[in-house]
């Protein structure tokens, strides 16, 4: 049986959405449910917990249930001989980014990992989630779709792994690449040149595969948040990726242009390197506590480097136009006392701490790990 999640946002402009929780086939006195404690993509210790509220058990005759909190994020249910639970709680939704959760009345967005939890040894199970959204909002997203409202997820990996965005106003164009479907959805005001787009992305995207020989899954999506104010933002997944960019006035103008294409190829590169080829101490994700690795100078890095490279390759950017990005990331590096401090090994190690400060950057380390 799989595990259900229902979703719903009652009252959008308070931010707060409504989660829900199925389990059946319950056999033990005592549950223990999991907020993950960090999300892939961002390499240090989050506090997703603290945006939650009015956390409750129920048996299925809707009969309140016992439950303690063991730490932060882990909370463990008395079953009372009940063999189905439903979990309930309230989740906020004011970050507007590629990596967070934003609800309001024109789009609900959700990175999962910030707001479902799983039971740690049902965390293979398949898990649906449904969507109780306006019949005029489209959903966005990498997730298998089964009817109008309703997605499925063949584990909590793949659940989490899948952002979506549902709103009455996507944008959304396709296509193929080397046998593959790709998607780009876009959220927020702008007016797209999708001629301009739908061609260089499937320019890049053809060498990616090229390169890389086969594609690890058959359809990707990109998700684009477009914002108001200035933003650069990109997060990875294994068939998606989120996109933050602003000012949606300027999508097309040369430089928010050229960083849209930039971050989209880096993304795009992750879902080889990361998502598919991964340091050994990430197979399988540890959603629970700090999951240390060395590599990340090879996960971040080179996807930074093959990423403009190969959009050169595929002739979206000039040569010039390359070699101005490389110039600005080895500069970056020759600036950075941290260099002297710590090897980059050590630096990816440590970006547990403080890898995302750029205070801290300046001084310790030695590459500068701005999330993309
Ligand atoms: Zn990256």
């Amino acid at each position: 049986m799989a595990i259900l999640y229902k979703l719903s946002a009652s009252n959008p402009i308070s931010h707060f959405v409504e989660i829900e929780m199925h389990i059946t086939n319950i056999d033990s006195s005592e549950v223990t449910f999991q907020l993950p404690s960090w999300r892939p993509g961002r390499y240090e210790i989050a506090n997703f917990a603290r945006n939650l509220r009015k956390w409750k058990a129920y048996n299925n005759k809707n009969e309140v249930l016992a439950f303690r909190k063991i730490n932060k994020d882990n909370w463990s249910v008395s079953t009372d001989g009940a063999n189905e639970l439903i979990i309930k709680y309230e989740y906020y939704c004011a970050q507007l980014d590629a990596g967070a959760c934003w609800v309001d009345d024109e789009q609900i967005y959700i990175n999962p990992v910030h707001c479902f939890m799983f039971i740690p040894e049902r965390i293979h199970e398949e898990c649906v989630l449904e969507l109780s959204i306006p019949s005029n909002y489209r959903i966005a997203s990498s997730l298998q779709k089964s009817g109008e409202k309703r997605l499925l997820a063949e584990d909590f990996d793949e659940l989490v792994d899948s952002p979506f965005i549902a709103s009455p106003t996507l944008q959304v164009k396709s296509y193929e690449a080397g046998e593959v479907n790709f998607s780009i959805a876009i959220q927020g005001d702008s007016q797209p040149d999708w001629l301009r787009i739908l061609a260089d992305f499937k320019a890049f995207s053809e060498k990616q595969i090229e390169i890389m020989g086969s594609f690890p899954v058959e359809d990707y999506i990109f998700l684009v948040q477009v914002l108001p104010n200035r933003f650069y933002h990109g997060v990875e997944h294994l068939r998606s990726t989120v996109l933050a960019l602003g000012p949606g006035s300027q999508l097309m103008n040369d430089a928010l242009y050229t960083d849209f294409i930039g971050v989209a190829s880096h993304e795009l590169f992750h879902a080889w390197n990361i998502k598919t080829i991964r340091p050994i101490e990430m197979m399988p994700y540890d959603y629970t506590k700090e999951n240390y690795s060395q590599l990340g100078y090879v996960y971040e890095g080179v996807t930074t480097y093959y990423g403009d490279q190969i959009l050169a390759r595929a002739d979206v950017y000039s040569i010039d136009q390359f070699f101005v990005e490389l110039n600005i990331r080895l500069q970056k590096h020759f600036d950075n006392p941290g260099r002297f401090n710590m090897s980059v090994a050590d630096s990816s190690f440590d970006t547990w701490l403080d890898g995302y400060v750029p205070e801290c950057l300046e001084e310790k380390h030695p590459s500068t790990t701005k999330e993309v």
